[in-house]
């Protein structure tokens, strides 16, 4: 059985754990930075390079700060992310505003804020105008769907079904549009893969991308200052994944930008990336406790964290490996079903689970829950959302969000006609 690693060994966390009120999420200091450092390196021969976190996967100011202070900018998708990333530091272009369905409020806030603009239809340049009382951003963004062109993979699905983006047909218009009225910097962004581990997916996404800039450069005469390649970089979620090979995915993408893009006039162009989940994702851990272990027809472990925690598993049958901790050299001859306390049969972390024997009282902890993990959570059952701790490269622990409490929980109940003491 091929184990996953900890950040720090079995019997520190176990520590942290009879330290602290459990279910609660633990991020690793040291691997965030470490990845986030990397990713940089990786990439360093593209022009203007920058990841925009995807704020969406974590969003907690103390982290998004650390981001920031290795050249990340944030990638949001609402006010409320917006807010949260400049109460972390980042302003004007270090924020990106990619969202779908947008409110006039979060244009006119994303525009004052001076946030890279990037619109997901056509319709939404009159939207941006309506929302800014005419003002016309010097930068604007769009995001390209390319329809048929494309096969999404298998979490984003086909691009054809997916409602983001602007068509291969509008495209070009979308751009001499936003030229007359007074734009005068140009960027493209597509996101057309989610969770991929096959780095050749993102290879030929940049080749689309390029093409794109070649036919507009042609087609609308605008001049692309850089292209935003999306999110969607997968993590070795099991235990016999690879992560994504980003030196090879470095090495092509340079190759076609010597390809395509200098022949054709139009470097430098910018390359930038809004990941989330390969940023963090591999960087959280969900840590929970036994509650009771159950024989009914299978055998079941009841953990005191549940699908409010951790929605992964049961919204996607996503695998999250679990370890026992303080058991990682017994054999793993059980099988379980790990569930929260959910009135909901969902309510699981694993199926059919092969772990060591497990009893009340031992701590597991839930890999790769650095990303779409404390951010999903929610609050059926009344189930109190969790706390969060960083895991700081010292080797200190220090909360970053407390746990919700009752009275958060009840505090944006009304009783207009007959006031109830909660
Ligand atoms: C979700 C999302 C991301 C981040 O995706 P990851 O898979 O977490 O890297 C980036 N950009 C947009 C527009 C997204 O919707």
């Amino acid at each position: 059985m091929i184990q996953k690693k900890l950040p720090v060994a079995s019997d520190e966390i176990q520590r942290i754990a009879d330290s602290l009120p459990t279910p609660f999420y633990l991020y690793d200091e040291k691997g965030l930075r470490d990845t986030a450092r990397y990713f940089s390196e990786m990439f360093s021969w593209a022009p203007g390079f920058r990841n925009y976190y995807a704020v969406k996967a974590c969003p907690n100011p103390v982290i998004l700060k650390m981001l920031a202070g290795h050249g990340f900018g944030a990638d949001c998708s609402s006010l409320p992310e917006l807010r949260l990333s400049r109460a972390a530091g980042l302003s004007g272009e270090k924020l990106m505003f990619t969202s779908n369905d947008t409110a006039d409020d979060e244009f006119r806030e994303a525009y004052e804020m001076g946030a890279v603009i990037n619109l997901d239809d056509i319709t939404h340049i009159d939207a941006l105008l309506r929302a800014t009382d005419g003002k016309v951003p010097e930068l604007i963004s769009f995001r390209y769907n390319p329809g048929a062109e494309r096969t999404g993979n298998a979490i984003i699905g086909n691009p054809v079904e997916a409602k983001y983006g602007v068509t291969t047909d509008q495209i070009v218009g979308a751009y001499v549009r936003m030229k007359e009225l007074g734009s005068k910097r140009f960027a493209l962004h597509t996101m057309v893969a989610s969770n991929e581990l096959d780095g050749s997916y993102i290879v030929e996404t940049a080749r689309m991308l390029f093409a794109l800039c070649i036919r507009l450069k042609k087609e609308a005469d605008v001049r692309i200052e850089f292209i935003d390649m999306g999110g969607g970089i997968g993590i070795p979620y099991k235990p016999d994944q690879k992560p994504m090979d980003l030196g090879m995915v470095s090495r092509e993408m340079e190759a076609l930008y010597n390809e395509m893009i200098i022949p054709a006039g139009l470097a430098p162009l910018g390359i930038v990336f809004e990941c989330g989940r390969c940023i963090t994702g591999p960087h959280g851990y969900l840590v929970s406790r036994v509650r009771h272990v159950a024989h009914k027809y299978k055998d079941y472990v009841g953990l005191d964290a549940c699908m409010a925690d951790l929605m992964r598993p049961a919204l996607y049958g996503a695998y999250h490996h679990i370890t026992v901790l303080g058991k990682e050299g017994v054999p793993a001859d059980n099988v379980y079903d790990v569930t929260g306390s959910l009135c909901e049969n969902n309510d699981k972390f694993a199926i059919d689970r092969r772990l060591p024997p497990v009893k009340p009282g031992d701590v597991v902890v839930i890999h790769d829950a650095g990303a779409h993990g404390h951010a999903m959570g929610f609050n059926y059952n009344a189930k109190l959302r969790p706390a969060e701790y960083l895991l700081k490269a010292d080797g200190t622990v220090v909360m970053i969000r407390r746990a919700q409490t009752y009275d958060d929980y009840v505090a944006t109940l009304r009783f207009p006609d007959s006031p109830v003491e909660v």
